[in-house]
């Protein structure tokens, strides 16, 4: 219907661009509340592989890019073993913001819950219809589920 407000859970999203900057905006759950910011997915738009993670670590919070820290170490010894360049993959994870716990001064990872997985798999499901990748690797429980 014309001059219909745009709704909340339909942001205009129309590249990987705008959609990085929707991440980060989000508040559709409370882990944006503690974290340093969203990681967006990252990767060229026309990659064949969707790599799904189940949300940023430590490293990638700060750095606010996706699999940099222990997991792209493992991440990419796997694709070098596979034959597979990172570079013609799209990385990601089912939550953009890092959920933790302080233990001390140490961040330790918390595993999201159903609720924060299932808020946040809009954006996944945007980065699915840009990418649109031809396989999806569900990397662990989390990921599987959204
Ligand atoms: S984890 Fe996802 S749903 Fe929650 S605030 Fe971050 S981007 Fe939004």
């Amino acid at each position: 219907m014309n001059g219909e407000p745009p709704q909340p859970d339909q942001p205009p999203v129309k590249s990987l661009r705008q959609l990085a900057r929707a991440e980060e905006s989000c508040t559709r759950c409370p882990l944006y509340r503690d974290a340093t910011q969203a990681v967006p997915g990252e990767g060229p738009s026309y990659a064949a592989f969707m790599l799904v993670g189940e949300q940023p670590g430590d490293k990638e919070d700060i750095a606010g890019r996706p699999f940099v820290g222990p997991a792209g170490r493992v991440l990419d010894q796997a694709l070098h073993d596979a034959g597979i360049a990172r570079e013609q993959t799209f990385v990601t994870n089912a939550v953009k913001h890092f959920k933790h716990e302080m233990r001390g001064k140490r961040r330790l990872h918390k595993r999201p819950n159903n609720d924060e997985i299932e808020r946040c798999k809009i954006w996944l499901d945007f980065e699915r219809s840009l990418v649109r990748p031809s396989t999806v690797i569900a990397l662990g429980v989390t990921a599987a589920r959204a």
